[in-house]
C-alpha cells in the first residue's frame, strides 16, 4: 500500500472539476495520511498547473495532447511528470502505488479509467454515475472479480449506503429493506411553469439552487435526468429493483436520501449540501474524519418539504425508468444521447424542452442489444452519439 511512509496513494480522475476540487480540499487536511500520486484533466491547463503546484503529484494527465504540452511547459521547474491521451487515465488508475481512485470525470469519458481501477482492486470513490449507467452489470462484476471496494460519493447514494446495514449485499429483502427513497432538489426549474421551459437559457439551467456543480450535471439536474441516472445507479449499486425506488422532491437538499424498512422504520442521512461530506465518508470509511463542512443547524432549517415529481414536466425521468426496465444497452443509449443533447443545449443548438425529445428519438432509433460485453456497450454508445448528431443536424435544416 502507498509509499514508504505507508501513506494511501491517491489518483483523482477529473481533478479540475467540481468534485475534484472538493476531493483535494478534503485530502489537503490529511497530508500525513494520503499522498496524491496522480491528477487528471482534459483541457484546463491553468487549474491543473495550480493544483499540481499545491499537491505535487508524481503524474499529471491531460487527455488533450496540446494541453499536455502546455502543462509540461508550465510545470518544467517541478518533478511532475506530464502524460497525455485517454489511455494514460487507465494507467494512473491501475498503478501499484495507487490505493484509492476518485472517479470524477464527467460522462462516458470516465468509464474505462473507473473500470481499470475496479479491475485492479482499488477503493473506487465513484462520482461518475454515467459509468454505472452505461455498463452497470459489467461494472459491478468487475468490482467483484477485481476485489475492489466501491464507495459511492454521489450524495444520494452515499446517504443510502450510510442508511443500509453493512450486510446489505446478502439481499435487501433479507436485511428488511422495503424501499429506497431517492431525494431530489427538483433542480433550477422546479417551480417554473411548463410553458416557460421552452425559452430557458443555459445560464438559467446551470444555476442550481443548492449545489455548486459542473455544467453537465447542473443541466441534468434541471431536466431531472440526473435523478433518472441516479435511479439506474442505485439499482446497480445496491441491487434494488426498479419498483422499489421512489423519487421524492425535497427542495432543501438536507435529507440526502432514505431507506425504508419492513418494521416501518425509515433511516435517513442529513447534512448541509456539501460534497466534502460524502467524499470524506468514502475516504475514511469505515471510520469518520473531519471534512471542513459547516455543521448542520437543524433549528436554522426549521422546515423540510417533500413532494412527488412532475413526470409530465420532466419527461427525462420517465425515459430513465423505461430504459432501466428495458435493460440491455438501453441505458447506454439513454446516457450517450443525453450527453449529446445537453452539450447541444449548452451550445444553443437545442431548446431545453428538446433535450428529452432528442433522447426519446435516439432511444426509438438505435437497436438495443443485451449488454454482454464492453465492446457491445462502447458500440451502443457510439451509435447513439452518431444518431443523435444526425437527428440534431436534421432539426437545424
Ligand atoms: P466538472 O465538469 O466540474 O468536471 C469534470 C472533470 O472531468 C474535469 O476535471 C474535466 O477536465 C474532466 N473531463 C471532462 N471531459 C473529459 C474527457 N473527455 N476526458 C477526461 N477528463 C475529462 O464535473 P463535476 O465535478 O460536477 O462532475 C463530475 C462527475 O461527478 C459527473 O459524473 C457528475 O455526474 C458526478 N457528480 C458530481 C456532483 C457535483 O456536486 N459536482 C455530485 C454528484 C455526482 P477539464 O477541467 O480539463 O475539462
Amino acid at each position: 500500500m502507498g509509499d514508504s511512509e505507508n501513506r494511501i496513494g491517491m489518483t483523482i480522475l477529473g481533478a479540475t472539476g467540481s468534485i475534484g476540487r472538493s476531493a483535494l480540499d478534503v485530502l489537503s487536511r490529511y497530508p500525513h495520511q494520503y499522498k496524491v500520486v496522480a491528477l487528471t484533466a482534459n483541457n484546463n491547463v491553468k487549474r491543473m498547473t495550480e493544483i499540481c503546484r499545491t499537491h505535487q503529484p508524481k503524474l499529471a494527465v491531460m487527455v488533450n495532447e496540446v494541453a499536455a504540452e502546455r502543462l509540461a511547459t508550465s510545470l518544467a521547474d517541478t518533478d511532475v511528470q506530464v502524460l497525455s491521451g485517454a489511455e494514460s487515465l487507465e494507467y494512473v488508475s491501475s498503478r501499484e502505488d495507487v490505493d484509492y481512485v476518485v472517479a470524477a470525470i464527467v460522462g462516458a469519458a470516465g468509464l474505462l479509467s473507473a473500470l481499470a481501477a475496479a479491475k485492479t482492486g482499488k477503493r473506487v470513490l465513484l462520482a461518475n454515475k454515467e459509468a454505472l449507467v452505461m455498463s452497470g452489470d459489467i461494472f459491478m462484476r468487475t468490482v467483484r472479480e477485481g476485489g475492489a471496494e466501491l464507495l459511492p460519493i454521489d450524495s444520494e447514494h452515499n446517504a443510502i449506503f450510510q442508511s443500509l446495514p453493512t450486510n446489505f449485499r446478502d439481499g435487501l429483502s433479507r436485511v428488511g429493506v422495503k424501499r429506497i427513497l431517492l431525494t431530489a432538489s427538483g433542480g433550477a426549474f422546479r417551480t417554473t411553469p411548463l410553458e416557460l421551459l421552452d425559452s430557458v437559457t443555459p445560464d438559467q439551467a446551470t444555476a442550481h439552487p443548492n449545489w455548486d456543480m459542473g455544467r453537465k450535471i447542473s443541466v441534468d439536474s434541471a431536466t431531472m435526468m440526473n435523478k433518472g441516472l441516479e435511479i439506474i445507479e442505485a439499482h446497480w449499486l445496491f441491487g434494488v429493483p426498479i419498483h422499489d425506488i421512489q423519487v421524492v422532491i425535497h427542495p432543501e437538499s438536507v435529507i440526502h436520501s432514505m431507506v425504508a424498512y419492513s418494521d416501518g422504520s425509515v433511516l435517513a442521512q442529513l447534512g448541509n449540501p456539501d460534497m466534502r461530506t460524502p467524499i470524506a465518508h468514502s475516504l475514511a470509511w469505515p471510520e469518520r474524519c473531519e471534512a471542513g463542512v459547516e455543521p448542520l443547524n437543524i433549528l436554522d432549517i426549521a422546515q423540510l418539504n417533500f413532494e412527488a415529481p412532475d413526470m409530465q414536466k420532466f419527461p427525462c425521468l420517465g425515459l430513465a425508468y423505461e430504459s432501466l426496465q428495458e435493460g440491455g444497452t438501453s441505458s447506454t443509449i439513454l446516457n450517450a444521447s443525453n450527453e449529446v443533447a445537453v452539450d447541444a443545449f449548452l451550445n444553443n443548438r437545442l431548446k431545453f424542452t428538446q433535450i428529452s425529445e432528442l433522447i426519446e428519438q435516439v432511444l426509438q432509433t438505435v437497436e438495443k442489444r443485451p449488454a454482454d460485453s464492453l465492446e457491445i456497450i462502447l458500440e451502443a454508445d457510439r451509435q447513439a452519439r452518431v444518431t443523435a448528431e444526425v437527428l440534431l443536424a436534421s432539426r437545424a435544416t
